[in-house]
């Protein structure tokens, strides 16, 4: 689903947010990324996304080399990848159902199958008696069940979550986590960055660390020299 093949990213003034960074995530997987701020999480975020373009090496996401994608395709490939972060990113003036609904609507789905396709999911995030409700009237944890919900109207295949808990209480935290743990169930894959430490040591899944730019641990690596 994703390869990072040698990947560096530099900014002008010298830093280096990644520094031949190697990373392969199967279909299916479920992977925390962590690291102390600075570490290059969001880098390798908005690479994932093609927001930035590495400065070496090849970057693969869902069967796509992303180098070769052109500015059309690239917002195209985008909104085929579910994506979360810390601030919910809702629609404020939009209740619920449409925060979800546009997400379909950009897409060119009809009203018809927009109306058959957002319920179960707001049921699924247990939010379809608020779905009238303004983002302002709910939670973070309300809120971030709904952006949740937006992520997966389309139906990815990979879902991208970017300090999904930043902003929300332990008890919503784990909300959310278990939501994510059913997401990958049903077979999406999911990346998610975190600082939450206390959540990926329970979640017991895959973990990547990062410090300064390079990959530091892989549990799936480091269990296979354990093996061997
Ligand atoms: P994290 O998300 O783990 O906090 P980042 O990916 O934001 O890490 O940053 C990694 C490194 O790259 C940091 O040293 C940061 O200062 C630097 N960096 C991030 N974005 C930029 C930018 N736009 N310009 C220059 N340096 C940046």
């Amino acid at each position: 689903m994703i390869t990072l093949d040698h990947v560096t990213k530099s900014y002008k003034e010298g830093t280096y947010a990644l520094n031949d960074v190697n990373i392969e995530i199967e279909d299916g997987e479920f992977v925390f990324i962590v690291g102390s701020s600075g570490s290059g999480k969001s880098t390798f975020i908005k690479l994932l996304l093609r927001e930035l373009q590495p400065t070496s090496g090849k970057i693969i996401v869902a069967g796509r080399d992303l180098s070769r994608l052109k500015s059309g395709q690239a917002a195209k490939f985008r909104r085929e990848i579910g994506c979360v972060f810390q601030d919910f990113r809702l629609l404020p003036d939009r209740n619920v159902y449409d925060n979800v609904a546009f997400a379909q609507h950009v897409i060119g789905v009809s009203k018809k199958e927009i109306r058959k396709n957002v319920p179960p999911l707001l049921t699924m995030v247990g939010l379809s008696e608020k779905y009238r409700s303004l983002p302002g009237e709910l939670s973070g944890g309300e809120q971030q069940r709904v952006a949740l919900a937006r992520a997966l109207v389309n139906k990815p295949k990979l879902l991208l979550a970017d300090e999904p808990t930043g902003n929300l209480d332990p008890g919503n935290s784990w909300e959310i986590m278990k939501l994510l743990e059913e997401v990958n169930n049903q077979g999406t894959t999911v990346v998610v960055v975190t600082h939450n430490l206390e959540i990926v040591n329970a979640m017991e899944k895959r973990v990547i660390t990062m410090k300064k730019g390079v990959k530091v641990s892989d549990t799936k690596q480091d269990n296979l020299i354990v093996r061997n």
